[in-house]
């Protein structure tokens, strides 16, 4: 569908009302793909047949990276990085927590329709790093706040009802967190946004035999 749809509107012997017609064919076609990944992704993941990486993860670098990817459709979005210096590395799959960042930033975009500023925070709070995702949009109500974590969970309000989306991507979010023996959840005070945390755990590294018997943290590499 995507591959006929996108030659008909290359095609210049074609009225213009057609090839604007193949346009929203292959609009749609790439929607659909996308939700076809994300169900075969999400259904992966629950069963554990994903493989997740275990690499040192710089988090203030995947922040920074998606916050680098993003292309405001309107000048009335903007992103604003909060990263504290020195983070320990934790241990994941960077390309995984890319996704679930970047979900977030979308989510952020989306559910913010007047625009507002989108905060990326990540520091550390014990033996973990805490990554907020802050935006100053419609929020969510309380009775929400932990189903929107459910596949195809979605707030059902007038003013999101016309939000495109599926209630797909924090079910992703929430797996992809949870393979990282992390947390995710969502805080809100509706009409003045909402926050997104997510909390991973640095690693444990051990101290040499000959050293005294308590741990240390991750150096970063
Ligand atoms: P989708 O956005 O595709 O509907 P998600 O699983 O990403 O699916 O989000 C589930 C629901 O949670 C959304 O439909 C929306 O109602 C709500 N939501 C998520 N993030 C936000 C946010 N930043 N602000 C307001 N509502 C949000």
């Amino acid at each position: 569908i995507l591959g006929y749809s996108e030659v008909l509107q290359e095609r210049p012997d074609l009225a213009d009302r057609t090839q604007e017609f193949a346009g929203i064919i292959a609009d749609n076609a790439r929607r659909l793909n996308r939700m076809v990944d994300d169900l075969l992704d999400l259904d992966r993941l629950e069963v554990g047949q994903e493989p997740i990486r275990r690499q040192p993860v710089d988090l203030g670098s995947v922040l920074s990276e998606v916050a680098t990817a993003f292309h405001p459709s309107d000048a009335t979005h903007h992103i604003t990085l909060e990263i504290a210096p020195d983070l320990p590395y934790i241990t994941g799959d960077r390309d995984k927590l890319i996704r679930v960042v970047s979900n977030l930033v979308d989510n952020a975009v989306k559910y913010s329709p007047d625009g507002g500023p989108i905060t990326l925070v990540a520091q550390r709070e014990g033996d973990a790093i805490h990554v907020e995702v802050r935006d100053q949009g419609l929020g969510i109500p309380a009775s929400d706040l932990e189903t929107i974590f459910d596949r195809y969970a979605r707030v059902d309000a007038e003013s999101t009802r016309r939000i495109r989306g599926t209630g797909l991507g924090l079910s992703i979010a929430r797996e992809i967190i949870e393979a990282h023996t992390g947390r995710i959840w969502a805080e809100s005070e509706p009409g003045a946004g909402s926050t997104l945390h997510i909390v991973l755990p640095i690693p444990v590294i051990a101290e040499p035999r000959s050293s005294s018997a308590t741990g240390t943290r991750s150096p970063r590499p």
